[in-house]
């Protein structure tokens, strides 16, 4: 039997962390076992349903690499075969028409409460003789099962029992004619041939509920994966309180999806003491059965630390979807690819976040430097530089090859000229090559930057510190 999984999402907002997270756990899950992923909308809630989610929801969801095999379906589409089941169950006698005005429930809820009892329907429409005209407003109820128990082996929870009679008659339809959330997920799974859920913990008790609606239909249950929810560090459940939770919030940070997709799956799942995955790996290693039942927290500082690790390992062409990204962000469009990828090894041990390589690499890509980090320039640009400047771009000139054995011995003459050491030369003329008083190795950053642009760059140096030596004296 082919295993098929599913994530489904309710469109009221982007694709956050902890979606990004169960998504991630199904993908993965299914790779492993040679399973289908599905990917329904649960938009059945209009008012709170937006298209801008559901389109937020698959750009997060393409953006890290998990589209799914099958979908998006939307569950309103559904909604006909939702009601048909309803009808079903009302004419297998599984289910009944409720007429209970919400005065009545509310009173009948005060009189429970005041007797101590747990608040619930208790069930007096089940047996109600003279039903009103069909025209008054009513809801279907599920009739649950009288004695015995749900019993499920949560693939991450173990084993869970609920005594039927614990649960009351849930609303299968609303007096507004809408399926329920549950009615809607049961009749959904079961046309979808989803044989295995993965979600959150915090559905765990929808579950008897469903469970005991498959029975109820005759239909096969699926197995259940409830994963433990994400914390923020301060021990809370995962909100927009601790930062940027969107997925594509963290692309705008830097953050690699192979980089993200990592750290997600450490988040309650582990291989021995390895911590660095590529995909590949994760979907050859991941069994949801071996996820942790504790709460996992979101650690900012242990995702930065993973994505400098993918940086570095990554194949520079992998690196350079997202490097253009942030490269179009800092306003530098229409980059030679060809050099950007020659480029990008100079940087992947440099940099931590792919906002940071970009702005390392922009010195290269755009005409004119837009002005000096004015700590470096304070630093690193002092008169005394001015000459060994001026003198190295004159002899830089007339290099016969711009190699990086060439400019090595341009440096090292100067050097020898001014008698200066290596780094009173090579810091200003960092700083007027990059702005910045870091760069790779200077002769490569020269290399880098080629002859035309190293020329005027130092030319524009040598300009400043004479503008400097004359507001000095
Ligand atoms: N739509 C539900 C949610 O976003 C998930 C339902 C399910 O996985 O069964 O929380």
């Amino acid at each position: 039997m082919t295993l098929r999984t599913r994530f489904a999402p309710s469109p009221t907002g982007f694709l956050h962390i902890g979606g990004a997270r169960t998504a991630l756990f199904c993908h993965l899950h299914a790779r492993r076992y040679g399973g289908k992923t599905i990917l329904r909308v649960e938009d059945t809630d209009r008012e709170r349903s937006k298209q801008e989610a559901v389109d937020a929801i698959l750009a997060g969801m393409h953006w890290m690499g998990l589209d799914p095999d099958e979908g998006p379906f939307y569950q309103s589409d559904n909604v006909e075969k939702h009601l048909d089941i309803a009808e079903q169950l009302l004419v297998g006698e599984r289910a009944y028409r409720c007429y209970c005005t919400k005065e009545e429930l509310d009173e009948m809820r005060e009189k429970q409460r005041a007797e101590g009892l747990k608040p619930r329907y208790d069930g007096r429409c089940r047996h109600r003789t003279a039903a009103p005209a069909e025209e008054t407003p009513h809801v279907i109820r599920f009739l649950r099962p009288k004695g015995g128990e749900v019993v499920w082996q949560d693939k991450i929870q173990g084993e869970i029992r609920v005594r039927n009679d614990e649960l009351d008659d849930l609303i299968l339809v609303r007096s507004d004619g809408s399926p329920t959330y549950n009615l809607a997920v049961v009749v959904d799974d079961h046309q979808m041939g989803i044989n295995l859920v993965i979600r959150g913990e915090d559905h765990i008790s929808n579950t008897p509920r469903q469970i005991q609606l498959f029975e109820a239909l005759a239909w096969e249950v699926p197995e259940y994966a409830h994963m433990p929810l994400l914390h923020g560090a301060d021990g809370g459940k995962l909100s927009k309180r601790h930062g940027a939770v969107s997925v594509l919030s963290y692309r705008d940070e830097g953050f690699l999806p192979s980089a993200l997709n990592n750290y997600l799956v450490r988040l309650g799942w582990s291989h021995g003491d390895q911590e660095i995955f590529s995909r590949e790996e994760m979907e050859q290693l991941f069994d949801v059965c071996e996820v942790g039942r504790s709460a996992a927290i979101f650690n900012h500082e242990k995702l930065t630390w993973i994505n400098g690790n993918h940086i570095r390992d990554a194949e520079p062409k992998e690196l350079l979807e997202e490097l253009n990204y942030h490269l179009v962000k800092l306003g530098i469009e229409g980059v030679d690819q060809k050099k950007l990828l020659s480029v990008i090894p100079e940087f992947q041990e440099r940099s931590k976040t792919m906002v940071e390589m970009a702005t390392k690499v922009s010195f290269l890509f755009v005409d004119t430097l837009s002005g000096y980090d004015p700590a470096a320039a304070k630093k690193h640009l002092k008169i005394s530089s001015k000459k060994p400047l001026a003198q190295l771009a004159r002899r830089l000139e007339s290099l016969p090859e711009w190699s990086l054995e060439g400019i090595e011995k341009v440096f090292v003459s100067v050097m020898d000229q001014f008698d200066i050491k290596m780094g009173k030369l090579a810091q200003p003329v960092r700083v007027s090559l990059t702005g910045t008083g870091t760069s790779p190795g200077i002769y490569e950053t020269l290399q880098m930057l080629g002859r035309e642009k190293t020329l005027s760059r130092l030319q524009a140096g040598v300009a400043y510190l004479e503008e400097k030596e004359q507001e000095l004296s």
